[in-house]
C-alpha cells in the first residue's frame, strides 16, 4: 500500500462496477479533489470522465437532504422533526401495518449503491426479524439474469474470471454492453491488450454501432432480441468445426447431448436470416473463439434487461462451457455490473429470493442456519416481492408501506407511470435518500437524510469479486447519518435485538462470519487485513492470507455434482412485437458521461457537456420517411406513453430500431423526457427483470 500524507486518503469510486481506485486529497475548507490510485490494481491510476469529475459531486452539497422531515396525515405538510419522532413513528406505523396485514403488507427497496454492511443490516431486519422476504434493490433492474443464470449454470452465481485475464485472452465476445462508455476503464484495459497484441480477436454484438466497435474485429449488428439464435447458432459451427472440448463436456459438464440436438435443429443461413446478419459473420465468429486459447464473454444490460434474460445469459454461457473456456488462465464468462456494489448485495443475499452467502431461500436447512445465527423470527420460505411486483402490490393494496432506500425509481422503473399511481395509493412511503432531487420525495410521508459516499465506513465488491474498503473522509452535512445506522435505529425502535453494531467494522465482522464455510468464505477477512491489503477477492484464503482471482480452476463447480450445466434453452422471444401501430423497436441505455438517474453526474457542468439533453436516435431512411430532420422534436408514443425529443439522426443503428437514454426523468415538472413513460414492464419469468431492451412504439415529427 502506497504511503499517503497525513491528508491524503484511498477510497473507491461508487459509479460503475469496474470499482476503479482513487486517491482522495482533503483541502482544508473540507472540500476534496481526486485522482486515480496508481497502485490500485483494477485501474492503475486511470480513471474515465466520471470517475475523474467525482469530487464535484462530492463539493457540491446544494442539493443534499439536511434533517429528518415528516407529515403527520397525507394532508398535511412535509416538516422538519428529529431523528427521534421520525424513526419512532414509522416503526409505530410499520408496527400497525404488520399487525393488521402481516409481515407482507410491508417492503423495502434498496440499491446497488449501497454499501455492502447497509445491504446486510436492511435484508437482516426485513427477513429475519420483520418475517417476510419483501426487501429487493435496483439490481432487479440490471444483474438479476445474470445471478440466475450463473445459478443454473455454475451452481451459485460467481463470477469465475478475474479482470487480469483480459491481458490473457486473445479472443473477447461483447454482447449487450457497450463497455467503451459504460465500463471504460476496463475498456481501456481490452484497448491496451489489443494494441499491444493485434492478434487478439474482438467480436461485438450490438444493434446499434457504439464506441466498442471501434477496436472490433468483427461487428454482429443484429436484430434486437435475437441473441439466443446467434448463441446457438455459432455453437453449432464450434461443434460443426469440432473446435469444442470434448474432455471437458465429458467429465466437467451436464446437458451436451440435449443442446447439440436443439442447435442443430436450425441451419446457420436460417439464424443468419433471424439475426439480420450474414453466414459469413457468424461462421467467422465461430471461428475467432474456435481457434482461441483464452476467450471471455463480456456481457451486461443488453442480455440481462429481457423478457428471456435469464435464456440469453445460459445461451452466452454455453459458449465458455462447451469450449471449455471456463476456470484457466484468460478465459470465462465475465458479467459487467452496472453498480459500485451489486455484487456486495448478492453476497449478502439482498434480493427477494435469496439467502446470505450465496444460501438458497428454498432450503429449509439454510433457512434454519440463518434464522440461528440472527436469532430472530423464522425466515419465509415464499419469496419476497421483487422490484416491478412492489409497485404492483401498492397499486392494488396488497403493500401498504414501502421504504425507498438510495434509489429513485420514479425515473428508473419500467412503465413509470404506474409507479407514480403506486406511491399516490401507498398508504406510507419511507424515502431515505442523500439528495433533495428524486421524484418520489414528493410522496414521502417520511424523508431521511442520509451520508453520501466518502461519509461513511464499509465495503464494496466490483465485477471480478474484488472487496474494497471505503473509510469515511468526511463528516456527512447536517444531521445525515449512514444508512445502516439508520436501519440499525429503526430496528432498535421497533424492539428488536441484534441490531446495537456500535460501527460499520461490526456489522462487517458479522456479515464475514455469516459467510464461513461458504463458496464466498470471507470469515477470516476483516476491516484490518483490507486495510493492509487494499483489496481482497473472495472467498479469502485465511491460511494463505491471499484471496482468489480465479474460480474452478479444478473443474468442480457448485452444483450438486460439480459439473457444469449446459442450457438447451429455447429462442422464442417474448417481448411486446412491433405492428402496424407502433412499428419501431425501443432500445434503451446509457450515454457516456452521465451515471443512472443523473442525481450525481447532472450536477457536473462537465459531464452536462457531452449530450445536453434526452434524445432518440434514429436511422436516416426511417426519420426521411416520417419526414423528421435532425434535431427535430419527435412525438415517441407506446401502449404505456408518451415523450417528446429530438431526433439524432444516425446511420449507426438499424433502420426499424430507435434508442433513447435511460437517464432523464421529470426535469422541471416535465416529464417528457423520461423513456421509462414507454418501456414495458413485462419481466422475465425467472429473474423477474423487465425488458427495457425492447418495446414497440411509433414515432412521428411533433
Ligand atoms: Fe468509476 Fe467505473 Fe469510471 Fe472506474 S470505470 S472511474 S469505477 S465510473
Amino acid at each position: 500500500k502506497a504511503k499517503l500524507s497525513a491528508h491524503t486518503q484511498k477510497s473507491t469510486c461508487c459509479y460503475c462496477g469496474v470499482g476503479c481506485g482513487v486517491v482522495i486529497n482533503k483541502q482544508k475548507n473540507g472540500s476534496i479533489t481526486l485522482e486515480g490510485d496508481k497502485t490500485h490494481p483494477v485501474n492503475k491510476g486511470m480513471l474515465c470522465s466520471k470517475g475523474l469529475n467525482l469530487h464535484y459531486t462530492v463539493n457540491d452539497k446544494t442539493d443534499r437532504l439536511l434533517y429528518p422531515q415528516m407529515r403527520y396525515s397525507k394532508s398535511m405538510p412535509i416538516q422538519r422533526v428529529s431523528w427521534d419522532d421520525a424513526l419512532a413513528r414509522t416503526a409505530a406505523v410499520f408496527k400497525t401495518f404488520i399487525q393488521k396485514y402481516g409481515p407482507e403488507s410491508v417492503a423495502f427497496y434498496a440499491s446497488g449503491q449501497c454499501l455492502t454492511e447497509e445491504y446486510y443490516v436492511v435484508n437482516k431486519l426485513m427477513k429475519g426479524f420483520i418475517g417476510s422476504n419483501n426487501i429487493d434493490t435496483n439490481s432487479r433492474l440490471c444483474m438479476s439474469s445474470a445471478v440466475a443464470a450463473y445459478k443454473i449454470a455454475l451452481g451459485e452465481d460467481s463470477v469465475p474470471v478475474c479482470y487480469d485475464d483480459i491481458e490473457l485472452a486473445d479472443c473477447f465476445y461483447v454482447t449487450g454492453a457497450n463497455p467503451a462508455w459504460c465500463h471504460p476503464i476496463l475498456w481501456r484495459r481490452v484497448e491496451a491488450h489489443k494494441a499491444a497484441n493485434p492478434g487478439v480477436k474482438i467480436i461485438v454484438v450490438d444493434p446499434r454501432t457504439t464506441d466498442t466497435c471501434g477496436i472490433a474485429d468483427l461487428h454482429l449488428q443484429l436484430n434486437p432480441g435475437t441473441d439466443i439464435t446467434l448463441n446457438h447458432a455459432i455453437g453449432r459451427v464450434l461443434i460443426e468445426n469440432g473446435d469444442i472440448d470434448v474432455n471437458f463436456i465429458t467429465n466437467h459438464a451436464d446437458g451436451f447431448e440435449q443442446y447439440s440436438r436443439l442447435v442443430f435443429e436450425r441451419s446457420v443461413a436460417e439464424a443468419a436470416q433471424i439475426c439480420g446478419i450474414s453466414e459469413r459473420d457468424i461462421r467467422l465468429a465461430a471461428q475467432y473463439i474456435g481457434q482461441a486459447k483464452g476467450f471471455i464473454s463480456m456481457w451486461t444490460m443488453g442480455l440481462n434487461q429481457s423478457s428471456i434474460g435469464v435464456n440469453k445469459n445460459l445461451s452466452l454461457i454455453n459458449l465458455n462451457l462447451i469450449t471449455g473456456h471456463i476456470g484457466k488462465p484468460g478465459s470465462g464468462p465475465l458479467s459487467l455490473t452496472g453498480q459500485p456494489n451489486a455484487m456486495g448485495g448478492r453476497e449478502v443475499g439482498g434480493l427477494a429470493n435469496l439467502l446470505p452467502a450465496h444460501r438458497n431461500l428454498a432450503n429449509p436447512l439454510h433457512r434454519a442456519e440463518v434464522q440461528k445465527f440472527w436469532g430472530g423470527t423464522e425466515i419465509a420460505a415464499k419469496p419476497g416481492l421483487t422490484a416491478t411486483e412492489m409497485f404492483e402490490a401498492l397499486n392494488d393494496g396488497r403493500l401498504k408501506a414501502i421504504w425507498i432506500m438510495c434509489t429513485n425509481p420514479l425515473t428508473s422503473l419500467p412503465n413509470v407511470r404506474l409507479a407514480e399511481e403506486a406511491l399516490k395509493k401507498a398508504k406510507f412511503v419511507v424515502v431515505q435518500e442523500v439528495s433533495n432531487k428524486p421524484e418520489s420525495l414528493a410522496y414521502a410521508d417520511v424523508i431521511l437524510p442520509a451520508a453520501a459516499w466518502a461519509e461513511k465506513e464499509g465495503t464494496m465488491t466490483n465485477s471480478e469479486r474484488r472487496i474494497s474498503y471505503l473509510e469515511k473522509i468526511l463528516d456527512a452535512p447536517g444531521e445525515a447519518l449512514p444508512d445502516s445506522e439508520i436501519i440499525c435505529r429503526f430496528a432498535q425502535k421497533m424492539g428488536y435485538k441484534g441490531f446495537d453494531f456500535k460501527n460499520a467494522t461490526e456489522i462487517y465482522a458479522e456479515h464475514a462470519k455469516l459467510t464461513a464455510k461458504t463458496t464466498i468464505d470471507i470469515s477470516g477477512l476483516s476491516y484490518e487485513i483490507l486495510k493492509q491489503q487494499g483489496t481482497v477477492q473472495w472467498p479469502y484464503k485465511a491460511k494463505k492470507g491471499t484471496g482468489t482471482p480465479r474460480l474452478f480452476t479444478d473443474k468442480r463447480f457448485f452444483t450438486e455434482n460439480k459439473n457444469a450445466v449446459i442450457s438447451a434453452v429455447p429462442d422464442t422471444l417474448t417481448s411486446e412485437l412491433p405492428d402496424n401501430s407502433y412499428p419501431f423497436i425501443l432500445t434503451t441505455g446509457r450515454i457516456r458521461d452521465q451515471w443512472h438517474t443523473m442525481s450525481k453526474t447532472g450536477k457536473v457542468n462537465k459531464l452536462n457537456q457531452h449530450i445536453k439533453q434526452a434524445f432518440i436516435e434514429i436511422h436516416p431512411r426511417d426519420a426521411a420517411q416520417l419526414g423528421i430532420k435532425e434535431g427535430e422534436v419527435t412525438v415517441i408514443t407506446s401502449r404505456r406513453g408518451e415523450v417528446r425529443v429530438k431526433a439524432k439522426l444516425s446511420a449507426e443503428i438499424k433502420q426499424g430500431v430507435v434508442f433513447m437514454p435511460m437517464h432523464w426523468g421529470k426535469i422541471l415538472g416535465n416529464d417528457l423526457n423520461r423513456v421509462n413513460n414507454l418501456t414495458n414492464d413485462a419481466v422475465d419469468p425467472i429473474s423477474k427483470e423487465p425488458d427495457f431492451k425492447y418495446c414497440a412504439v411509433s414515432v412521428q415529427k411533433y
